[in-house]
């Protein structure tokens, strides 16, 4: 098959949408509450899609993506090319309201399942495939999004979820698809079902055959077809998967190059597989990727093919080290066809500009580098690789300059908290016995069989709001924002008294956010004043940036807990995040490994809960949610995050008495993988989330062997639904057929902060009354 290939030399795998100032969030939600309507939505979409376009172009990107705009979710758009929505939204007449009842659910309709997109802290929707799904192609979005760039003169490059990833991320369910029933069935991801999914090729692959014909014919040179599920582990029988399908989409008559994106890891034995496939080039991640550049020089397929290669990072927000960039691109000259320079991955999981940041210093300005100066130093390395190095000599000595300055700055390393690390031996992470402990604090807790607690936060009042912002405006002073807040804490200890709960918080109003609260506490950490991601739909974080060693300057919690303590004889939880997901939901250094920041954050935390103690805390709680989510893509590397992961969550958490209770809480996710880590993180007690799986974890945990405390959440806060008191009585005695009552918690799932207080009042006021009745009963 000969076609002439058109190639470039300078592109991004993908770009932020949410509008350089959040402008496709605030659309949509002004959709959503009926203030504007579809036009008017449509208007200021397309209006974002054709400025970023040109940005993109007047860089000097040579080869744009398009396609990758979306009002929610680009697997959820997937599902919508290949005619693979639930029927339980086919009855819904208008489209955008279908998707958006896809995405979010309505008043009838639940939603598709979301979960994280491979290792990062991006949520897609989980497509469910049932045996009737029958696929049918719907490609009018991405047309009209290339024809959009086509008549801007715009050189595009329409971009698709593949065929494997769509179906391995995809859920088999049965065949009724109703949302609430097939949940219970099958867990989206797991390796069985996902493996049968593949089977549906057949259905599937036809389809995308048309639309490369269609791309073709519609003017596109160029399409990126997105399968980053090939960095993970993949059978024998999946990769011939993987190369039956590249060889038909290969063969067909009229389509546009394709080039087969691959990102967050290495391709490993996929990378031989396809590159035997006729496609015309691979994108290959080279910083996820820890085999390197030197392992792409044993492909000698590679010759034929352009490789685009990641050597700016599109995850994290450090500039790229030019000169190092360069030399990874002259050793790849050797093995590939073609080279092209791009980002590693889609600029989705990076802010839009470093432009919008008032508040850096101009050294750590100088260090970073968000979506438009990556787009920036793309072009920078594809022109020294066009017109030769001295063309940008300039650009190479201003990024030296800044990385000299960055590995120069005091910040990086803080004599007496390495020195500290140094100091601490083994013993500093190891409490003494379990059993040992739970005597010592019984004795001082004297809570009664299955204790009821909650996880930390209350609802978010429009008071806890106002306060934030008038603050900020300076409307208020420190005196009179600390005491709104203490009027909360207030309101939630009393209410908390009135339930007759047994184990206290203080209801979190202070925080903004459970990771960017310390962070913002920590020398060695930025705060970001516009740096928002996608989270997912219309929700965005704004990850603060680690540069430095962590200090914790001061006490981060003590007051507001002591606080909340002087108000009742009730034992209250202090309630600190993990030094895991602080660093998970943070840009992290790149210039020390992740294990080295861990331990850092970690003694900081640990230097709070023994502040705690001192100020008469008794029970301390440790939230690690984020757990799950860092465990890396292949087997080969888990159990190694898993040991550091787990060791750094013991430092944070032995510094304090055998009689001060430590708990954790851990949420979001399917604990098979982290099971024995949970048992191994050595928390006096555990809250997790269970009402969803029907209090499946806790027969996982005692396949394990753990015998602490655990608390399965008896109720799902996700949904505003106030649960019944049968219904938790019922979930405790399922709790109860697998721990024993002395070991047994009773709380919900999570925290409380999205719900509203009239709902929280009475499911509380219900979880209360069972557990009564279950006590009475033991
Ligand atoms: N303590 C936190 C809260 O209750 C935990 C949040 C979480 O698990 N994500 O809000
Ligand atoms: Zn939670």
């Amino acid at each position: 098959m000969e076609k002439h290939t058109v190639t470039f030399s300078a592109t991004v795998l993908g770009t932020p949408r949410t509008g350089p100032r959040r402008e496709l969030k605030r659309a949509i939600e002004s959709y959503w509450a009926g203030t504007i309507d579809q036009v008017e939505l449509a208007s200021i979409a397309r209006t974002l899609r054709e400025q970023h376009l040109i940005e993109l172009r007047d860089a000097g990107l040579d080869s744009i993506p398009v396609g990758t705009f979306s009002y929610y979710d680009h697997v959820l758009d997937t599902a919508v090319l290949l005619g693979a929505l639930p029927e339980r939204v086919a009855g819904i007449a208008d489209e955008l309201d279908r998707y958006f009842a896809a995405a979010r659910g309505d008043a009838t309709v639940t939603p598709l399942e979301m979960t994280k997109w491979f290792d990062t802290n991006y949520h897609y929707l989980v497509p469910e495939i049932t045996p009737d799904t029958t696929f049918a192609l719907a490609p009018e979005k991405l047309l009209g999004e290339l024809a959009e760039a086509v008549a801007l003169g715009i050189s595009a490059r329409p971009v698709v979820v593949g065929p494997i990833t769509f179906l391995k991320l995809s859920k088999a369910v049965g065949s009724s698809g109703s949302g609430a029933e097939s949940e219970s069935e099958s867990e989206s991801g797991s390796e069985s079902e996902s493996g049968s999914l593949l089977d549906r090729l057949d259905e599937i692959v036809p389809l995308y055959a048309d639309l490369l014909a269609q791309l073709g014919a519609a003017g596109a040179e160029w399409v990126q077809i997105d399968e980053p599920a090939l960095v993970t582990d993949l059978t024998a029988a999946e990769l011939d998967y993987v190369r039956s399908t590249y060889d038909r989409l290969a063969a067909v008559t009229g389509r546009p190059s394709i080039l087969v994106a691959s990102y967050f890891g290495d391709l490993g034995a996929a990378l031989h597989v396809l590159a035997g496939t006729a496609v015309d080039g691979i994108a290959i991640d080279l910083i996820a990727g820890t085999g390197g550049v030197d392992s792409l020089a044993g492909v000698p397929a590679l010759a034929n093919k352009l490789v685009v290669a990641g050597v700016v990072d599109g995850r994290n927000v450090w500039r790229t080290d030019l000169d190092a960039a360069l030399s990874t691109l002259g050793t790849l000259l050797g093995s590939a066809g073609t080279v092209a320079v791009s980002t590693s991955c889609s600029l989705l999981h990076v802010p839009y500009t470093l432009d919008v940041e008032p508040d850096l210093d101009d050294n750590l300005r100088s260090w970073l580098a968000f979506g438009a100066e990556k787009i920036a130093e793309v072009t920078v390395l594809a022109r020294a690789l066009r017109n030769g190095v001295e063309t940008v000599s300039a650009e190479l000595a201003t990024a030296r300059d800044a990385l000299a300055n960055r590995r120069s700055d005091p910040r990086l390393h803080n004599t007496t908290v390495r020195a500290r690390l140094d100091a601490l031996g083994p013993d500093s992470s190891r409490r003494a016995p379990a059993a040992e402990r739970r005597v010592k604090q019984s004795e001082r807790l004297d809570l009664p069989a299955l204790p009821t607690t909650t996880i930390g936060s209350y609802p978010q009042t429009s008071q806890i709001r106002i306060a934030r912002a008038a603050r900020r405006k300076g409307e208020i002073d420190e005196a009179e924002y600390v005491r709104r807040m203490q009027s909360e804490i207030a309101d939630v200890v009393a209410l908390q008294e009135k339930l007759g709960l047994d184990v206290l918080v203080h209801g979190e109003p202070e925080r903004n956010d459970m990771v960017q609260y310390f962070a913002e506490q920590f020398d060695g950490y930025f705060a970001t004043a516009n740096g928002w991601v996608q989270s997912y739909g219309t929700r965005c974080v704004r990850p603060p940036i680690l540069y430095g060693d962590v200090v914790r300057r001061n006490p981060m919690t003590v007051e507001w807990i002591t606080y909340a303590q002087s108000l009742t004889s009730k034992p209250v939880k202090g309630m600190l995040t993990g030094p895991v997901t602080i660093l998970a939901w943070s840009f992290v250094r790149d210039d020390q490994p992740l294990p080295d920041s861990a331990r850092q954050v970690a003694l900081a935390i640990r230097d709070e809960t023994v502040d705690l103690q001192a100020s008469g805390i008794r029970i301390v709680q440790v939230d690690e949610p984020a757990l799950r989510e860092l465990l890396p893509l292949r087997a080969a590397d888990k159990q190694a995050y898993l040991d550091w992961a787990v060791e750094a969550f013991r430092l944070a958490t032995s510094g304090v008495s055998d009689a001060t209770q430590i708990h954790t809480h851990l949420c979001y996710s399917e604990f098979g993988e982290v099971i024995d880590a949970i048992a191994g993180l050595d928390a006096d007690v555990t809250s997790i989330e269970a009402a969803r799986s029907h209090m499946e974890v806790l027969d996982d945990l005692n396949a394990v062997g753990f015998d602490l405390g655990v608390g399965p959440g008896v109720y799902d806060i996700h949904s505003p639904r106030v649960p019944s008191i049968e219904e938790i009585v019922v979930s405790l005695h399922a709790a109860l057929k697998a721990v024993p009552a002395e070991r047994l918690w009773v709380n919900p799932d999570c925290g409380l902060k999205t719900r509203g207080a009239e709902e929280v009042g009475a499911s509380l006021h219900n979880l209360v009354e069972a557990a009564i009745l279950v006590r009475a009963a033991l």
